[in-house]
């Protein structure tokens, strides 16, 4: 078909709301109801019922009950029927799609799948037990993906379980939130909607609107209300664990409070949410987004959610506590218990209102319009198709720098991210919308000191050389055009599975290879292979690349990329009588926070002025985290020393402070808190090598003094501190000296070596 022509979607689903109860049902009837509003060619569906009123162009030849083949056959006579050469085919349940998508004249048409959970692990703990039969589930599932052009996951969270578990490429993914009904759930008097009900009007009372399957922890809710006395609860919606549930609720004598009101029809179902003071959604597993935070918000009423799988990001931005821990039944009662103390204390109805309404349904059809076109067209990913390795999942200074640089490659990159480990980066990452995945080193490898990287316990090396061995076959299967290392455990297991995969391999390098870093033997083996692993080398500053002795591949240095969230800040309203000096860095012996806090005593021994420590142990070196505060305590500071621990948003803390103070003890490879300092206008007061003396450049930007001497910084904390107009001076130049840093220029760069990589060009 020509291409900008829009195709014909046809949906095959398994269930047509409201007939039948549930997320998907709703999903692939709103989905439906969307495209045929939208003057693009109206869609078609095929779907299991009973359906009592179809609409036109939606086709039911089989019921759910009937029996397995020939509902299948059905369905797949359906399609054919409904199907003409203009149609993609869209598929929302695998085992419906199996046959359209695998035999017969509809196997050619172009076929795009919705990812809306894990069939087969989802079956686990219900009737199927069998284990054969699991695995046919999961290669029915994985069949109908491998045959599709686009698979869509309504969330970050799944797209990551779509290539963790099913092993889907991840460039064929796309995630597409999605919408609410805004006309049909919309925010009403709360007495209103109680008295309509039934229900009493005073007490406060929640309502959590879901399958009664265990996944979905209502269990958990019912525990939870037990220890808060007064809360009402109701449970709308209907599955197998009723029973079990309704025998918990007797059990814990709360019969009078908790009701379960079985499914309602919709009318009834937003006077429920309306009714309720917040909807509970207590997931404990396998959460694809969670359609009814939207409608809950989309009737005016907040949500207390578990952080399972998608809900994260359906409730991101609004503001209130966040999301608890999925399955902490006590967490979950702290909850109900402030709601019921003051059910006030929660975004209120204009809040919530406004953040279903960034989620309607034309936006969706609009998205899906776009894949049904280039699904029709079989156009491929245009854009490179970059696999970054990390081995950790902490964030510290290499990977803050990956997590800014990604979104400013979007246009030109297809990113997906490989993590040997678990952590707040992962999240970090999946909360920007960065494809990632996790691929576990396990043995303890992925945490292994520095120190210990010439002697390697045998457990690590064994895992460090199975994980290469994976990690090849994980490449050669998603075949990206290129791998970025971005940590050195990453450089080595990625620079041998890249090898093997025949996949060329872009070292980035953040650290200095010399023996005051890493131990003599570590390092010399680095550099060897850096000769010989990689087809490039990226690195942070020029004194990391002369670390690196002489390369015989192309070799840049490019800056660290500045969060853009980070700009000039003003400061001229400040009335307190002293000034904050801030040490920015993680808790590491090298980082120098001895340096700066003797140096902060020896200038200031009283004084309204105080000493910030902003950073937190990442890598476990709680032996220094204690010396610090031994310190603190032996120079008499205690009361003058604000610890600020590890903070995710540095902007605030940039805004509380005065002058930034760098003081790291080895020569700092880069030092990103130095360009933060510029870009928000703090004067900087550095040591005079390594990567800040070349930020700086010999110009008068900031401050500096012989690294590691703490007599040395006192006077130049001493000079800061009392001359006003070198610190606005120092200020006023800062952000512009920044410049060069935004993330935008620096991408540009690191696209250079992209694509000299791939022309195969010269150093
Ligand atoms: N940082 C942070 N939270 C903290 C302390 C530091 O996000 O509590 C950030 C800081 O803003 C900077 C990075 O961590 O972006 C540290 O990078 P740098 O290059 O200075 O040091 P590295 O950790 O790479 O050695």
């Amino acid at each position: 078909m020509p291409s900008g022509s829009s195709p014909s979607p046809l949906l095959i689903g398994d269930g047509w709301s409201p007939d039948q109860t549930g997320g998907l049902s709703r999903y692939v009837t709103d989905l439906f109801g969307a495209l045929a509003a939208d003057g693009a060619p109206p869609p078609a569906a095929v779907v299991l019922g009973p359906v009592q009123h179809p609409p036109d162009r939606c086709s039911v030849p089989a019921d759910l009950d009937d029996p397995l083949a020939s509902r299948l056959l059905r369905v797949a006579r359906a399609v054919r029927s409904r199907s003409t050469d203009d149609t993609v085919i869209d598929s929302h349940f695998g085992l419906n799609g199996l046959l359209p998508a695998t035999v017969g004249t509809t196997r050619r048409l172009p076929l795009v799948t919705h990812f809306h959970g894990p069939w087969a692990d989802e079956s686990v703990g219900q009737d199927l037990r069998h284990r054969w039969s699991l695995r046919i589930r999961a290669g029915i599932e994985r069949a109908v993906y491998s045959r599709s052009h686009t698979v869509i996951t309504l969330s970050t969270a799944f797209r990551r379980l779509a290539v963790e578990r099913y092993r889907v490429d991840p460039w064929r993914l796309q995630v597409v939130p999605p919408g609410v009904d805004l006309e049909r759930f919309h925010p009403g008097d709360r007495g209103t909607a109680r008295r309509r009900l039934g229900l009493g009007e005073a007490t406060p009372l929640v309502v959590s609107v879901r399958r009664l399957v265990p996944r979905m922890g209502l269990d958990d809710l019912v525990r939870a209300a037990a220890a808060v006395p007064d809360l009402r609860v109701t449970i709308v919606g209907e599955g197998p664990a009723q029973a079990d549930l309704e025998a918990l609720i007797a059990e814990l004598g709360i019969d009078d409070r908790v009701a379960l009101a079985g499914q309602v029809a919709d009318d009834v179902l937003v006077e429920h949410y309306r009714a309720a003071d917040a909807s509970v959604i207590p997931t404990r597993s396998m959460e694809g987004f969670g359609l009814v935070a939207l409608e809950s918000l989309a009737s005016g009423t907040p949500v207390i959610a578990s952080d399972c799988g998608g809900l994260r990001e359906a409730l991101r931005g609004l503001p209130g506590p966040g999301p608890y821990p999925a399955g902490d039944v006590d967490a979950l009662t702290d909850r109900l218990a402030r709601v019921a103390a003051d059910p006030g204390s929660l975004p209120d109805a204009e809040a919530c209102r406004a953040h279903a309404e960034a989620h309607g349904w034309e936006a969706v059809a609009a998205a899906h319009r776009r894949i049904y076109r280039r699904a029709a067209t079989g156009a491929q990913e245009e854009r490179l198709r970059v696999a970054y390795l990390d081995h950790t999942g902490a964030p510290s200074g290499a990977e803050l720098a990956l997590l800014r640089l990604l979104p400013a490659l979007t246009d030109r990159v297809a990113a997906h991210v490989i993590l040997g480990d678990d952590g707040p980066f992962l999240d970090l990452l999946e909360g920007q919308g960065t494809s990632v995945e996790l691929l576990p080193i396990g043995g303890g490898a992925s945490t292994l000191r520095r120190a210990s990287l010439d002697r390697l316990p045998l457990g690590a090396a064994a895992a460090f050389g199975s994980y290469t061995v994976r990690l090849a076959a994980h490449l050669r299967r998603i075949r990206p055009d290129l791998v970025h290392t971005n940590s050195l455990k990453a450089a080595l297991v990625g620079g041998v599975a890249g090898r093997l995969a025949g996949v060329p391999v872009i070292w980035h390098v953040h650290d200095r290879i010399t023996s005051d870093y890493l131990p003599q033997r570590a390092a010399e083996a680095f550099r060897a292979a850096a000769r010989h692993l990689p087809a490039a080398v990226i690195t942070n500053s020029e004194t990391t690349r002369a670390t690196l002795g002489d390369l015989t591949v192309p070799t840049r240095t490019i800056a660290c990329a500045l969060d853009p969230a980070l700009g000039p800040i003003d400061r001229s309203g400040r009335t307190d009588s002293g000034l904050r000096f801030g040490l920015v860095a993680r808790l590491a012996r090298w980082k120098g926070q001895d340096v700066f806090l003797r140096a902060f005593a020896e200038a200031f021994p009283a004084g309204p002025h105080r000493a910030v420590l902003v950073g937190g142990d990442l890598f476990g070196e709680d032996d220094w985290a204690q010396h610090i505060e031994d310190l603190i305590r032996e120079l008499g500071l205690d009361d003058r020393v604000e610890r600020r621990g590890h903070r995710g948003d540095m902007g605030p803390e940039y805004e509380r402070l005065d002058v930034l103070v760098h003081a790291s003890t080895l020569p700092e490879p880069f030092g990103q808190v130095v360009t933060e300092g510029l870009a928000t206008g703090l004067p900087v007061v550095a040591a005079d090598d390594g990567g800040p003396a070349e930020i700086l450049g010999g110009r008068d930007l900031a401050l500096t003094y012989p690294r590691g001497d703490h007599q040395a910084l006192a006077a130049q904390l001493r000079r800061v501190a009392d001359d006003p107009a070198l610190r606005a001076r120092l200020a006023a130049a800062g952000p512009e000296a920044a410049r060069p840093y935004a993330a935008g220029a620096i991408a540009d760069q690191v696209l250079g070596v992209y694509e000299l990589v791939l022309a195969g060009g010269p150093g």
